[in-house]
């Protein structure tokens, strides 16, 4: 009887769907951390804490000084495709990291979350959500800013759980990525604790806010997170081309690598890891370095965000100039130029 073995369609469920699309958004702990820290930068924090245990697997939790969510706020907060970020009708004008409203019901499929937030003029109050199901919203004490927590990532989804590696790999990620959202916020303050024995734990990596200038400040965020031999070594970048901006700071020839190790793009604050880039910044070291060198460099690309589209993939940090070749070429001139005037200034140093 045909009618009796034919497939049926239906509409999954919400929970089924969040868990689906935390697939997608979540990998690992470290991009639960990299979707919570941004959460508190567009919240506008001055200071963001991380604490993690087990590498992120049992415990991360991100505490911010940002704006907080009102009680009555904090349940949609959890829903799908809900945002205080755009209004949706202009998904070509992003200026914050997040927009997809995505991330935090992801990781309440996949996790045990608590949010516990602080409006300015509301009463605290807090919300958790595990394996997609939401409790309601009850009063809770905190001064101010919010704080986010998971527990058991993945405990809701074993396969994934299998495909976590070593404790230490996964706290190294978490480490690496948010030493990569610190280098474009030189003003918030960042700590990384290591809780895994329980109490205040074992500080990773702490950088206080930075003053002075947008280069002096990004100057002294690089000498704190790639050492002051980076800094020392590093000639400052700044050009601008049909209404994009590159700047930053890129290492002496001398400096190089035997590995891409030390490489660091953002596009609008936005670490990426894009080819394109990563091609440019190839060639424009192409006559200064041996084949077996890598360049590092900290540089930042800032355009109009209807130059650029970020919205490739959530995790995948892409991104897709509308003229690639105008930030190819910005790059690989201004970067050319940079290094033959250094070259031309050793050399008549030496001269002399
Ligand atoms: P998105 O960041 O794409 O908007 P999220 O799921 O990450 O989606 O967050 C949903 C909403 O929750 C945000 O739009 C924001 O209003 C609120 N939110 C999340 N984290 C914070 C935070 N740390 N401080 C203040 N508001 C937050
Ligand atoms: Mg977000």
């Amino acid at each position: 009887n045909i009618s009796e073995n034919r497939p049926v369609i239906r509409q999954l469920d919400e929970a089924a769907i969040n868990r689906i699309a935390a697939g997608e958004v979540v990998e690992r702990p470290a991009s639960a951390v990299k979707e919570l820290v941004e959460n508190a930068i567009d919240a506008g924090a001055t200071r963001i804490a991380i604490d993690i245990a087990d590498g992120g697997k049992t415990l991360i939790r991100v505490t911010d000084d940002g704006c907080g969510i009102a009680p009555e706020d904090l349940p949609l907060a959890l829903s799908r495709h809900a945002t205080s970020k755009i209004d949706g009708s202009d998904l070509l004008n992003i200026h914050t990291f997040g927009f997809r409203g995505e991330a935090l019901p992801s990781l309440g499929a996949v996790g045990r979350l608590t949010i516990t937030s602080r409006a300015p003029g509301a009463e605290a109050a807090q919300i958790r959500v595990a394996g997609g199901k939401m409790e309601p919203v009850k009063p809770a004490a905190l001064r101010t800013g919010t704080v986010v927590e998971l527990r058991d990532l993945f405990y809701a989804t074993p396969a994934r759980l299998k495909f976590m590696r070593t404790d230490r790999a996964e706290a190294q990620a978490i480490s690496d990525t948010v030493k990569r959202l610190a280098m474009a916020e030189p003003s918030i303050t960042f700590t990384l604790r290591d809780v895994s024995g329980g109490g205040e734990g074992r500080v990773v990596f702490r950088a206080d806010r930075e003053n002075g200038d947008l280069f002096d400040a990004l100057h002294a965020r690089l000498a704190r997170i790639l050492g002051r031999e980076f800094a020392e070594n590093a000639l400052r970048i700044d050009a601008t081309r049909e209404g994009i901006r590159l700047y930053g700071y890129a290492a002496l020839p001398t400096y190089s690598r035997g590995a891409a190790v030390a490489q660091f793009l953002f596009v609008n604050g936005r670490p990426v890891r894009d080819k394109m880039l990563t091609g440019a910044l190839r060639a424009a070291y192409f006559d200064f370095l041996s084949r077996d060198r890598h360049p590092a460099a900290a540089l930042f690309v800032d355009c109009e965000p209807t130059l650029v589209d970020v919205n490739v993939h959530p995790a995948k940090s892409e991104v897709r100039f509308r003229d690639p070749g105008v930030a190819r070429g910005l790059i690989v001139s201004s970067l050319r130029h940079a290094l033959a005037e250094a070259g031309h200034r050793a050399s008549t140093t030496v001269a002399n």
